[in-house]
């Protein structure tokens, strides 16, 4: 189950009103730890899992002294001042090595990738050679050692080459085959339940009725969670009642360790999700001085985190991007380290006002003279998800901002990695 610090309710003197960006992400960051269960698995099914123990190296790559270069490998004693010749006396290929006796003045013709003969330690590329029969004559300077790739030269025994809290990629996968480890240990995948509220939902397949919309935060929490090797619990729609939600979370906190739920957390008629978390769990609820996605609920229901998220298509995304994504990866036991952000000239002017962090949908690109470049998606409102469809990064304006004139430097958030 997550490990959650619970804390009380608005016991401190910052301002649950107007938390920046920066605090909410502290606040998450310092009330969570790592779950404790792991599970071995077999390299493939590690992919995207998170690694619970740091792997050791069990031996050397490359394991043996080979050759770099398809050419021919000798003695460096035998090195002499161009030109000079050697004999050949056998063939070494990848996987067959050599097993005679190199003596001095000898050579044997070796591809890349075989293991040098006992007694050599230097190989001349085909390329500088002219072969006569059985000899070989050397018409360029030869360095001893030279394009020979020594065993243990990439990792060596003992070493640390995925440390614990690596999620891992697909280099990965084969950097653990080249040692000829079939199996690692990993963290447990997370449980995560979703759902969406509201009773102008409708789902896919449903003829909307009169006032409904689509169900769509769900299909984004989906795909959010999806990349994120999450076994997801998809709930479906819960109405705006107590009755319900109550029914609702409580289900969900028995099957998971964090559960997510959008809408209903704002300050209308029906917004009910505040108040049934503090009826079965503890709340943390705070206005965050951001744009999109304003109000986020944040606590605890028996073993299970909860993140209320608000309504608003983009601002789900948004907020999940910003919040629920690192909370997410930390409970994975994954050590993140942090988005990749980069500063580039904005093509448009932006307006805003101080006081609250935006969080802009932006394309990156490169102008015809090859510079990077960003621009906004254009309308920029909460509800608008082909803005976040349309982007390829989040452009960031702090709190400061009031406000850009086209040409400024701007910091953005790309997605590649991110989404
Ligand atoms: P709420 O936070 O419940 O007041 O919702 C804010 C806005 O987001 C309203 O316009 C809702 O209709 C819309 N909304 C809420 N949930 C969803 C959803 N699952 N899919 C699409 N729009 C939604
Ligand atoms: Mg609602």
């Amino acid at each position: 189950m997550a490990e959650f610090t619970p804390q009380p309710s608005c016991a401190d003197d910052v301002d649950h009103n107007n938390l920046t960006v920066k605090q909410a992400s502290q606040r998450i960051h310092d009330l969570l730890s790592p779950i404790s269960g792991w599970q071995k698995v077999s390299l493939r099914q590690a992919l995207g899992q998170v690694l619970h123990q740091s792997v050791v190296s069990p031996r050397q790559v490359p394991p043996y002294d080979n050759s770099a270069m398809d050419g021919y490998a000798f003695r460096s004693d035998d090195i002499k001042k161009a030109p000079f010749s050697l004999k050949n006396v056998g063939v070494a290929f990848a996987g067959k090595p050599y097993q005679g006796q190199v003596e001095a003045g000898q050579c044997v013709r070796i591809m890349t990738g075989a293991k040098i003969p006992d007694d050599c330690d230097t190989v001349v590329m085909q390329e500088q050679i002219e072969a006569h029969e059985q000899t070989i004559t050397l018409h360029t300077d030869v360095t001893a050692g030279q394009n020979v790739r020594l065993a243990g030269e990439d990792i060596d025994c003992g070493d640390t080459v995925l440390p614990a809290g690596r999620r891992i990629t697909a280099a990965d996968l084969g950097l653990l085959a080249s040692l000829g480890i079939a199996e690692v240990v990993t963290y447990r995948p997370l449980r995560v339940a979703f759902f969406s509220t509201g009773d102008e939902l409708c789902g896919l397949g449903e003829n909307l009725g009169d006032g409904q919309i689509y169900d769509s935060n769900r299909y984004t929490l989906f795909g959010m969670l999806s990349q994120l090797n999450i076994d997801v619990i998809d709930m479906g729609v819960v109405p705006d009642n107590k009755a319900a939600l109550r029914i609702a979370l409580q289900q969900a906190s028995a099957d998971a360790d964090v559960i997510i739920s959008s809408g209903g957390v704002s300050v209308g008629d029906a917004d009910y999700v505040k108040d049934i978390l503090a009826e079965l769990g503890q709340v943390n609820f705070w206005k965050i001085a951001m744009r999109p996605g304003r109000p986020l609920a944040f606590g605890q229901i028996d073993e299970a985190m909860f993140f209320g998220l608000p309504g608003n298509p983009v601002s789900v995304m948004v907020t999940f991007y910003q919040f629920v994504q690192p909370a997410l990866k930390r409970l994975a036991g994954e050590t993140d380290t942090g988005p990749i952000i980069v500063e580039v000239p904005c093509d448009n002017a932006i307006k805003k006002r101080a006081g609250r962090f935006e969080f802009q949908r932006g394309i990156l690109f490169r102008n015809n003279e090859g510079q990077l470049r960003v621009s906004t998606t254009g309308a920029q409102g909460s509800g608008i998800l082909r803005s976040m469809s349309m982007a390829n990064c989040f452009i960031l304006l702090d709190e400061n901002c009031d406000g850009l004139s086209a040409g400024s430097l701007v910091n953005v958030q790309p997605f590649a990695g991110l989404v």
